[in-house]
């Protein structure tokens, strides 16, 4: 798992549109294990949880981040 100024690489059938959203952000855990995901649209938009449980397929929220 590799951050990129808040973006992380990660496997898609794992994470699902997150992965490639421009709202998302990854976390690295801070023990090692998997990142964690926030979605950034829930701090405007209470439809969407905060830390979203993965994958996520089908979100209305969705907006592809440039060069996905
Ligand atoms: S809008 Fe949907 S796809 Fe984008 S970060 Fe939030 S939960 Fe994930």
């Amino acid at each position: 798992m590799k951050d990129r100024e808040g973006q992380a690489s990660g496997n898609v059938s794992a994470i699902g549109q997150c992965l490639t959203c421009a709202h998302a952000r990854s976390i690295a855990h801070p023990h090692g294990g998997d990142a964690y995901w926030r979605c950034g649209l829930s701090d405007t938009d209470k439809r969407f949880p905060k830390y979203p449980r993965l994958p996520v397929n089908d979100c209305a929220g969705y907006v592809p981040h440039e060069g996905a």
